[in-house]
């Protein structure tokens, strides 16, 4: 028996290092070239904010096929030569496979396996679709107590334990009070990162944007999926055959990172967001270049920014020193 949350970094661990992520699912990189070259856009706004130092760390966090970052660098040496020139690339991933896809594509990055491993000094960090596959526990409300989930012999096995820890009581009291049976999900590495992160931009100057899937707010529920070949699967059955994601808690990671001094811009509507950052603009600049992708490309901006595809589902979090103005796309 094994419990959730070492199972999904086991299962998530072996399904990185040994197969194509991309044949499974789409991220937003890969929809728009227009994702990336926005948020390298945003990411040479903060940098003016932060004051311009030279050098700077960039940095993403699970880069995948480094297509979001490849596609920031290639607008940023265009638009933002003096930030293209200061900033030194770090990517954080796991995977020798998908190190190996992201060296193709960023010949410069120095890698790292965790956060924490970031040189030091100011930094400006991007993450999407990141922190829905770090690893979760979920708790049942059984009685008047809670049980832990186990994974054991492929299914589900529930053992007596503490309430899950929420984090903040403003946060959390009412899940104690959650029906009989009702799952409760909380994500300790997502917390650590965030915290990690948010201690480091409050000594050390900079900003972290990370973009996901999860609801604005907390509610009891089990959003573990696995996708397998392109479908849905089930998450227990033959480990490192599926991409294991479940929902964010950006109440959660809100609340660690201003627990270790930052401040916190959103969470947003990723489609809100989005908008508000230029991508549409940027798009419409894109068909115009090229008449015959217009059509094409309007649709990948609709899929990002609707509200019923990704645009309300997604969010987007910043996480920043204290005395940084608002980022982009965050003020009212
Ligand atoms: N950001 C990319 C890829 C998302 S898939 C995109 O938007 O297309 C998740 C990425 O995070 C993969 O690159 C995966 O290898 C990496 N990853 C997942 N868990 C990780 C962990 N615990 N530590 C480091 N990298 C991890």
């Amino acid at each position: 028996m094994e419990r959730l949350d070492r199972f999904m970094a086991r299962a998530n661990a072996a399904y990185y290092a040994t197969r194509d992520p991309f044949a499974d699912f789409t991220t937003a990189p890969e929809i728009a070239q227009a994702f990336g070259e926005v948020l390298g856009a945003w990411a040479a706004v903060v940098w003016q904010m932060m004051g311009a130092p030279d050098p700077v760390i960039l940095a993403e966090a699970g880069p995948g096929r480094g297509t979001l970052m490849a596609d920031a660098r290639r607008a940023l040496r265009r638009v933002a030569p003096d930030f293209s020139a200061a900033l030194r690339l770090h990517l954080i991933e796991a995977s020798a496979r998908l190190r190996a896809v992201q060296a193709a594509a960023l010949p410069e990055a120095t890698w790292h396996d965790r956060a924490e491993d970031l040189p030091p000094g100011p930094l400006v960090l991007l993450a999407n679709e990141f922190c829905d596959a770090l690893p979760i526990r979920q708790h049942v409300r059984r009685g008047a107590g809670w049980t832990e989930r186990f994974v054991g012999d492929g299914g589900f096995v529930e053992m007596p334990a503490d309430p899950p820890d929420l984090g903040a009581p403003d946060l959390g009291t009412s899940w104690l009070d959650a029906a009989e049976g009702a799952v409760v999900e909380t994500g300790d590495a997502a917390r650590r990162l965030a915290a990690t992160l948010g201690a480091r931009v409050a000594a050390s100057g900079g900003a972290v944007l990370l973009l996901d899937y999860g609801p604005a707010a907390r509610a009891p529920g089990d959003s573990l999926q696995a996708l397998r070949d392109g479908r849905p699967a089930d998450p227990l059955a033959d480990p490192g055959s599926a991409d294991l994601t479940a929902h964010v808690d950006f109440a959660a990671l809100a609340e660690a990172a201003r627990a270790a001094g930052a401040a916190v811009h959103g969470p947003l509507p990723q489609g809100v967001f989005l908008a508000r950052i230029g991508l549409p603009q940027r798009s419409h600049a894109l068909a115009r270049a090229n008449p015959a992708r217009a059509a094409a490309l309007s649709a990948a901006t609709r899929r990002l920014t609707e509200p019923n595809r990704m645009g309300r589902l997604f969010k987007a979090l910043a996480i920043t020193h204290p005395a940084l103005p608002t980022p982009p796309g965050f003020a009212e």
